[in-house]
């Protein structure tokens, strides 16, 4: 049995970990271009993440997700994912995962192979090179493609993350799903989240995916299935492709009730939940000297804190985020 378990009676087995609030890009449904980052000495040293994963394995953590910002800009990340590598299986951490954009990944893929990764989430909003930039504020689709291929080299398994938005690339879902299955990719389909300030208007960019699932039906076969990565994403099998299409819907179906995930900050921050402020201080407590016993009773602490659920809204009497931190800060 899990050590974690909160308030409502779930088991609290996944880690997600931001290991840095920078990032290569600007997508514009995530960053505003003008962005101020984290003065270092703010920032959890990689031993200091590693003392925390380490102790949330220790208290039945089985899957931990590296994120950010992008986790591949955080200089010597790998000597991480390495030691975080080394305590897979043996009743431990079952999973070692890295969500990412890909600009670096045709470098890092084979040593993330080699210490244990099995499957990397990368994030693709749309095929066409110029929309890429407009949509990153300056990305080269180039370099993310070359990284999806790297990786698949290197025998990782590749899903796209594409947050659907209306009028920019609602026009490409079929064609992403095509592409994806051609190449052997899941796909994973996620609404725009109101988290912090953005230059655009969420408003505007808000795509309902029970919309995007209804219009796909027409086109192509969507097999209902139980099968679960442990994250909120719910899958179909495309019969056509034979590839799993993933729905992460927080603004349309709620996914809070099966919860089973905690999210730490580059800061030592955790947050109990995506949509809520309330959060831990970790960074006060390692830096106090904290031993192994107290450090996890602090973990215990904050998970019986974890709060039901979020209730994100987007519409136009809505128009501040319902967070003020951005998701490169708590990590996507
Ligand atoms: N840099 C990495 C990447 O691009 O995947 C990891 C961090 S990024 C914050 C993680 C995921 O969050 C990406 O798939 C991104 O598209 C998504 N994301 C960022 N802001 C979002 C928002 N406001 N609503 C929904 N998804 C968002």
């Amino acid at each position: 049995m899990p050590d974690l378990i909160d308030p409502f009676g779930r088991a609290i087995t996944y880690l997600r970990v931001s290991v840095t609030d920078r990032c290569d890009l600007r997508c514009v449904y995530c960053m505003a271009e003008d962005m101020s980052f984290l003065p270092k000495a703010d920032i959890l040293s990689l031993e200091e993440l590693d003392r925390l994963c380490a102790a949330f394995i220790r208290l039945g953590t089985s899957k931990i997700r590296l994120t950010g910002g992008e986790p591949l800009v955080r200089r010597g990340l790998m000597s991480l994912v390495g030691s975080l590598g080394a305590r897979l299986g043996h009743g431990g951490l079952r999973e070692l995962t890295l969500t990412t954009n890909g600009t670096r990944l045709s470098h890092f893929a084979g040593e993330l192979a080699a210490v244990g990764v099995r499957r990397v989430n990368v994030s693709l909003d749309t095929l066409d090179p110029t929309k890429f930039a407009a949509i990153t504020r300056w990305g080269r689709i180039g370099k993310t493609l070359d990284g999806i291929f790297a990786a698949r080299a290197a025998g990782l398994a590749v899903k796209i993350n594409m947050v659907a938005m209306k009028g920019v690339n609602e026009d490409e879902i079929d064609a992403m799903l095509a592409w994806c299955g051609e190449h052997g990719l899941d796909l994973c389909l996620i609404e725009t989240m109101p988290l912090g300030e953005i230059d655009d208007d969420r408003a505007e960019q808000y795509l309902p995916l029970s919309l995007v699932r209804a219009r796909l039906r027409k086109r192509w076969t969507l097999r209902e299935t139980d099968y679960r990565t442990g994250g909120p994403a719910r899958y179909v099998t495309v019969a056509e492709t034979g590839r799993r299409l993933g729905f992460i819907t927080p603004m349309t179906h709620n996914f809070c009730e099966s919860c089973n995930r905690v999210r730490l900050t580059c800061t030592g921050t955790l947050y109990m939940c995506l949509g809520q402020d309330d959060s831990a201080d970790f960074r006060r407590v390692l830096r106090a000297g904290a031993s192994e016993a107290e450090l996890d009773a602090a973990i215990v602490a904050a998970i019986a804190r974890k709060p039901k659920g979020h209730d994100f809204i987007i519409d136009r009497q809505h128009q501040r985020p319902a967070l003020a931190r951005h998701m490169s800060v708590t990590g996507g």
